[in-house]
């Protein structure tokens, strides 16, 4: 994991302190960036501290402005995996990384066509997680999790575009970004293994829960989702 790095060197990594302090309001905390954050350093880090709460600063690529301090306590509460999301855009600065409880991911390639893609085979992607027991990064760590519906089978179209969806599909799971441990939206149970934000199509030659072909759009859409958790075509590249 890469954790092992201090919560303040992830934000001077990726924010610089301005001098010139802008007339707005923190995002995070909603008051004046002129008065300075009500947030505490944590006592583990307060040696050689260099973040006050006064200090103002701004995303190096996207140029949002904010308290450094909310901005660490924001990274504090998370997964603290060494990336930050800027909470204005949400441009994701490093490598995000979600809380997908063990498992397994496999692909098949079946010969049939799906309703919408007639010139083409079928990819077939198995999900098994098994149940387990929540960990820091959970909820409500210690407690047991569920696991509703597993194995899970989902289907992409064996061209081009839904092989990169593949791809782009592997990159999430490896950063546990395919479920997450919550409440299921559909079911209302809560410590359940749940789908987290990248939807996948469930049903192959049906279409009974919406979640099936023929779908057009479904190929760039699900290409957004996973752009929007940081997963994009630059993390093909070698
Ligand atoms: P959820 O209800 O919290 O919803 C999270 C997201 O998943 C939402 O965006 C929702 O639109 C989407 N979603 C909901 N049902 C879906 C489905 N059937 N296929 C694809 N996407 C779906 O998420 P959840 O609790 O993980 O899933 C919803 C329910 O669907 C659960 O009760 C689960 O058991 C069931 N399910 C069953 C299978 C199966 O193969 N038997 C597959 C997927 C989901
Ligand atoms: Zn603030
Ligand atoms: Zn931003």
């Amino acid at each position: 994991r890469a954790s092992a790095q201090r919560s303040e060197d992830v934000i001077q990594r990726y924010m610089e302190v301005v001098a010139e302090v802008p007339e707005e309001d923190c995002i995070i905390c909603m008051d004046q960036l002129s008065n300075p954050s009500s947030y505490d350093m944590p006592s583990s880090e307060e040696a050689g501290q260099s973040i006050l709460p006064e200090t103002v600063g701004k995303f190096i690529k996207c140029g949002h402005t904010l308290h450094m301090l909310c901005m660490l306590a924001m990274y504090n509460n998370g997964t603290k995996d060494g990336s930050l999301q800027c909470p204005s855009c949400k441009t994701i600065y490093g490598e995000k990384t979600g809380t997908q409880p063990k498992g397994k991911m496999e692909i098949y390639s079946v010969a049939q066509s799906l309703p919408g893609h007639p010139d083409c085979g079928t990819i077939q992607i198995i999900y098994s997680i098994p149940p387990g027991i929540q960990g820091p990064e959970h909820p409500n760590p210690g407690q047991p999790y569920t696991c509703r519906g597993f194995p899970r089978f989902c289907f992409l179209p064996d061209n081009d575009k839904g092989r990169k969806v593949l791809e782009l599909l592997k990159v999430a799971w490896m950063r546990r970004l395919i479920f997450t441990v919550g409440t299921s939206s559909t079911t209302g149970e809560q410590d359940t293994v749940v789908w987290n934000g990248i939807h996948h199509k469930t049903e192959m030659m049906s279409n009974l829960s919406g979640h099936g072909y023929p779908d057009p759009n479904y190929l760039e859409n699900v290409l957004s989702e996973l752009a929007s958790q940081g997963v994009t075509e630059d993390c093909l590249k070698p």
